[in-house]
């Protein structure tokens, strides 16, 4: 019994030993961002096949505040949560805050809202959440979308790295529909106007969804620096221009 007592012990100081030694990323001088670009208009490759759109604009102008500069990582959506505090030091993907995610990151204070989308075929009759039952669904791998879908009754979930080779199944008749966020799933559609049209999910009882940084648990002091900048670029106009040039809201 005096064993196992002991080895707690020693297992809880080297746990609490591990917590407070590790460094803040406020130490370093570059940080480094993980995102997954394939997520207009929040990010995506551009024309030069870099990491652009909101989420990369906003993440840079963050760092600046903070004087740091930042080194972005474009990653598979699905591995951002688990390789944060590893091979990232945070992420930024339009990712939604949710109870799961919060076991395992710390979120800056939201900076968008969004709610999942229906994309369906112009001549598609699914048109309530009821009509989505036994459907094959088409969502992005471990996104909210991914969650929602598997959670229709007798559904049959296609789960892509890419939200772009679902809607390109859906165009070849291998899905009934592709759940999606709003502004990606209006991207998309953009470019098939003819033959899909989005549906907003509201409509199909999906709530509204809040976007936030990602950030390892324990870093406070890295999530106080991010959220006064945040702060700043919302009362300076940072912000709001950011929205008009990559979201034109
Ligand atoms: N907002 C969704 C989520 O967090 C999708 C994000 C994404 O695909 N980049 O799961």
């Amino acid at each position: 019994l005096f064993a196992i007592g002991l080895c707690v012990v020693m297992c809880v100081s080297l746990l609490a030993g591990c917590g407070g030694g590790k460094k803040s990323v406020m130490e370093k001088d570059t940080i480094i961002v993980g995102t997954n670009a394939e997520f207009p208009p929040f990010e995506y490759v551009d024309d030069a096949g870099e990491p652009d759109g909101f989420d990369i604009a906003l993440i840079k102008a963050v760092a600046d505040r903070m004087g740091k500069k930042v080194d972005v990582q474009n990653m598979e959506f699905d591995s951002l949560v688990s390789s944060i505090g590893s091979k990232i030091d945070l992420a930024i993907a339009g990712m939604t805050v949710t109870p799961e995610r919060e076991q395992t990151v710390l979120f800056s204070n939201s900076y968008y809202t969004a709610v999942q989308y229906v994309i369906l075929p112009k001549d598609s009759e699914i048109a309530s959440y009821d009509d989505l039952k036994d459907k094959r669904i088409g969502v992005q791998m471990g996104t909210t979308g991914d969650f929602d879908a598997s959670d229709v009754a007798g559904s049959t979930v296609s789960r892509y790295n890419k939200g772009v080779d679902a809607v390109n199944d859906l165009l070849n008749g291998r899905l009934d529909c592709v759940i999606i966020d709003k502004n990606p799933a209006e991207a998309f559609v953009s470019m098939h106007s003819d033959e899909l049209t989005a549906v907003d999910g509201a409509q199909f009882g999906f709530e509204e969804e809040a976007y936030a940084i990602a950030m390892p648990k324990v870093d406070a002091e890295l999530a106080n620096a991010i959220n006064e900048a945040l702060d700043a670029l919302k009362s300076d106009g940072t912000y709001d221009g950011l929205v008009q040039q990559y979201i034109g809201e």
